[in-house]
Order: structure tokens, then C-alpha cells, then sequence
């Protein structure tokens, strides 16, 4: 059993400290937002009424923030100097690598030992702790994170070291956003050319074109009965996440000099589609907009 302070109730956090507990696991909760606190409370999970009161005396804390931007206040503003020399932080948002790097800094300095291990898998893999986990850190925190990790999740990679849980991460959320656009794009065509979308995903499904963004986030309803698009593009994954994750990429390419353009239009795309509706909806729905624009 590990002592584990656990930050950032949201829709994420709180399904993954209740497969902690259930796991065994000595978890103590905190969140600012009222709403999150008494939903954690209702789920039985224990909750601090500050965070440092639930980072004393853990061995492990876990943070799950919307942005880096928290990270590196909740870090600064108390949550390392609260907690024991040498607890092993893991920082579980999805952030830039710049800023995965700098919370990692941060967490040595001041003692501690820390890993990124940012998440694919959203509200349902939470829940059903089926959870893929993209690890960053030395060999030995790892190892030491894993049990914690598989009991969130089922499958856990160590990419190598600080920040390249977050790299692998925004690698595979923008071949996800070029590659959903993309789909979508072929079915506006063929919808154009007159070809039916069962007779296009029969064909692409089984051929080169194949991908998660047709054969199973498909973006027209039929082909696959449990793609978002069957119930009006509810999510999922919304579009203000990918538009998100897809900053973080251009962040990414930027600071590293890529030619990377599809990377950069995919971001410009989904942060027009999450400037409206789009943010809310799944972000397959782009179809919607690319039919409309044509
Ligand atoms: P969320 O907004 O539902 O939850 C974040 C929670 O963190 C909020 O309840 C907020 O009050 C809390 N918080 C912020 N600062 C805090 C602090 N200093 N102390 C305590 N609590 C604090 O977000 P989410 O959907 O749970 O996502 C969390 C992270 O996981 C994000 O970085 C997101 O990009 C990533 N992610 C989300 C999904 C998804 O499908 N929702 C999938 C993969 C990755």
C-alpha cells in the first residue's frame, strides 16, 4: 500500500483516484473547485482541505491539472516544500515538454524525485483504468511508479527521460489531428464524387488508408455504430482538447526548429473549430465544418 496525495479532481483525476483505492492504496484527494471536492467526497475518495495537507506525508503524489501553467504554481506555491524529502512526484497532465522539463527541475532542486506520465485513453479509459501511460524519467522512478500506473491503466511506456512522456504524448496527438482531418476530408470527397460512405470505409478499412480515424472515430454515422459521429458528435475527445494538445505540438516545433506543416495546419484547423461549437463536440465533427466550407 502507498501513501499517495492526489491533485486535480476533475474528470480525469478523480476516476484514477478511485482506481487507486480501489487497488489498495492509501489516497488522500484535493481539489480548488468546490463541485470537484464534494464529487470526490461522494465517490469516497478523503479530501485535504488545502493541498499541501495532502501532499505531508505521501510517498508518492500525483497531479492531473488542466495546463502547465498549474503545474508550475501548484509546484512553487507550496506543494514541494510540503511534501518529504525524496517523494516521488508524478505529473500526469498533458503539458508542454518545456514545461514537463521545468516541473521535473523543480522537483529535484527541492529533493523530490519525479516522473511525467501524461495519458491517452480520456473519461472512459480513466474509469475503466484502461489507460495508456507515456512515461519521462530515470529508470529507478519509473519502476517505482509502475504498480501506481497499472492500477490506472493497461498499458505503460517509458519513453526514456524528464519530458519525453509529454514528447510521445503531442507526437501521437498530431498525427491523431492531421489524420482525423484527413478522413474527413476523403468522405466530403467522396460524398462529392458520389461514392457511399459504406462502399469508401469498406474499401479504406482494409486497405493502405487504414487508421483509428476511420475505423474507429469514424466521422460519418453508420460505418462504425460507436464512433461519436452516431450520436451527433458528442465526446469523445472534444475539439478544445485536440486544439489544446495540438498547441503544444506547434509549441513543440517551434522550440525544435521542425518542418513539420501538416502539424502546424492541423492546429490552425482545430483551433478555428474550437474558437465555436466544435470546442464541446468531439472533434471528428470537423467534418462538419469541412462539408460546410465546400
Ligand atoms: P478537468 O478540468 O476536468 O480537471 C482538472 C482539475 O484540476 C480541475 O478540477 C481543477 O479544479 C483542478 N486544479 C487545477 N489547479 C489545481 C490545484 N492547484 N490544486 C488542485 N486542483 C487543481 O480536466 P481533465 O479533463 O480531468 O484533464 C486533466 C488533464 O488530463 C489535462 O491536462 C488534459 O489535457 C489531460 N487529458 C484529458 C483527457 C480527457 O479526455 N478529459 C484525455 C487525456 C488527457
Amino acid at each position: 500500500m502507498t501513501r499517495i496525495g492526489f491533485l486535480g479532481l476533475g474528470h480525469m483525476g478523480l476516476p484514477m483516484a478511485k482506481n487507486l483505492i480501489a487497488a489498495g492504496h492509501d489516497v488522500v484527494g484535493f481539489d480548488l473547485v468546490p463541485a470537484a471536492v464534494e464529487a470526490a467526497g461522494a465517490a469516497g475518495i478523503p479530501v485535504a482541505s488545502f493541498g499541501v495537507d495532502a501532499v505531508a506525508g505521501a510517498e508518492v503524489v500525483i497531479t492531473m491539472f488542466p495546463a502547465g501553467k498549474h503545474v508550475i504554481a501548484a509546484y512553487q506555491d507550496g506543494l514541494l516544500a510540503a511534501a518529504e524529502p525524496g517523494t516521488l512526484f508524478i505529473e500526469s497532465s498533458t503539458i508542454a515538454v518545456d514545461e514537463a522539463r521545468t516541473a521535473h527541475a523543480l522537483a529535484i532542486e527541492a529533493g523530490h524525485r519525479s516522473v511525467d506520465a501524461p495519458v491517452s485513453g480520456g473519461v472512459v479509459g480513466a474509469e475503466n483504468a484502461t489507460l495508456a501511460f507515456m512515461v519521462g524519467g530515470s529508470d529507478e522512478d519509473f519502476a517505482e511508479a509502475l504498480p501506481l500506473l497499472e492500477a490506472m491503466g493497461k498499458r505503460i511506456v517509458h519513453c526514456g527521460g524528464p519530458g519525453l512522456g509529454q514528447a510521445a504524448k503531442i507526437c501521437n496527438n498530431m498525427i491523431l489531428g492531421v489524420s482525423q482531418i484527413v478522413v474527413a476530408e476523403a468522405f466530403v470527397l467522396a460524398e462529392r464524387l458520389g461514392l457511399e460512405h459504406q462502399a469508401m470505409y469498406d474499401v479504406v478499412s482494409q486497405a493502405s488508408g487504414q487508421c483509428w480515424s476511420l475505423t474507429t472515430n469514424c466521422p460519418v454515422p453508420g460505418p462504425v455504430p460507436t464512433s461519436p459521429a452516431n450520436r451527433d458528435y458528442q465526446p469523445g475527445f472534444a475539439g478544445a482538447l485536440m486544439a489544446k494538445d495540438l498547441g503544444l505540438a506547434v509549441q513543440a516545433i517551434e522550440g525544435t526548429g521542425t518542418d513539420a506543416r501538416m502539424g502546424r495546419l492541423a492546429q490552425e484547423i482545430y483551433s478555428a473549430f474550437a474558437d465555436g461549437p466544435g470546442a464541446a463536440r468531439d472533434f471528428s465533427g470537423i467534418i462538419t465544418d469541412i462539408r460546410d466550407a465546400s
